[in-house]
């Protein structure tokens, strides 16, 4: 079986995300590879071939004008304004559509996509053995969360046909996916399979429904909505323990034990 995890980049800001989530890999999970798609060569991919990752340049997937205009990310916050939580400027929805060029590697039997702004703090190996297409619940604040899937992680068989007709069926005329790929995701996948919550802990857990947060269990972090590298935010406050873990992590530092994630 060939296996790897996969994450994003389409600018400097997610290229730091990533470089800390390759160091949390190379803790909790060293014998899988992880490749870094990667949409411009003029930000530090070096840094991230340091850190033992594998780069591949990918170019956006060539859609229509409507659909970029719509998609756009004033259009798409004007037409489906966030409520719960602050997406920073350097997120483009435009770039999310990129992760779907996983499909194409077909010399894995099966990868992980892993969001730039999540870290890995414990063995997640078993998720190559899930089927495709599996992810996590969109928890983060009730029960009725858990109708939505979050796209920060998941489980994917690639297949160039899968790709063709995910590629035939995105830019519909008039269509709105107003979470770009995590919309389109659901429902091109609409039979998903659900994996636990721990695989891909929403950092807005931490303080919505604290009796979910419990370290011993937690494998993925994922930082959804403010960035820990963010110089300034609403959330900074009730997410310090999180922040810290996540700089612990890109400096070098060891797991900390007082968090017990090993
Ligand atoms: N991404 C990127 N550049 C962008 C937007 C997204 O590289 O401008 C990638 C990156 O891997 C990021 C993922 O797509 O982690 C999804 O975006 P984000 O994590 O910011 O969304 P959220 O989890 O807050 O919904
Ligand atoms: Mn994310």
């Amino acid at each position: 079986m060939s296996e790897a995890f996969v994450t994003l980049v389409t600018n400097e800001d997610y290229v730091l995300g990533a470089l800390a989530l390759a160091r949390s890999i190379r803790l909790s999970n060293p014998d899988h590879p992880l490749v870094v798609m990667a949409t411009r060569t003029d930000v530090d991919l070096e840094s991230l071939e340091r850190a033992g990752c594998e780069v591949r340049p990918v170019t956006r997937i060539s859609v229509s004008k409507e659909f970029e205009q719509r998609h756009a990310r004033s259009a798409l916050h004007a037409a489906a304004p966030y409520t719960k939580g602050l997406k920073p400027k350097f997120h483009d929805p435009l770039d999310n559509f990129c992760k779907l060029r996983l499909w194409e590697y077909e010399e894995f039997d099966r990868v992980v996509f892993l969001d730039a702004d999540t870290i890995v703090v414990k063995d997640i190996s078993k998720l190559f053995g899930y089927p495709e297409f599996a992810a996590a619940p969109n928890l983060y604040e009730t029960l009725s969360d858990m109708h939505r899937l979050n796209s920060g992680v998941f489980v994917a068989e690639p297949s160039k046909h899968t790709f063709e007709t995910m590629v035939e069926k995105l830019d519909v005329p008039g269509k709105f996916w107003r979470r770009t790929d995590q919309t389109f995701l659901e429902s091109f996948f609409p039979d998903w399979h659900g994996l636990p919550y721990v695989f891909n802990a929403l950092q807005y857990i931490y303080f919505n429904l604290p009796d979910l947060w419990r370290w011993e269990s937690i494998r993925v972090v994922h930082y959804q909505y403010e960035k820990p590298w963010e110089k300034d935010h609403p959330r900074i406050d009730e997410l310090k323990p999180l922040i810290d873990l996540w700089y612990s992590i890109l400096d070098g530092r060891p797991f900390p034990e007082s968090l017990d994630v090993q």
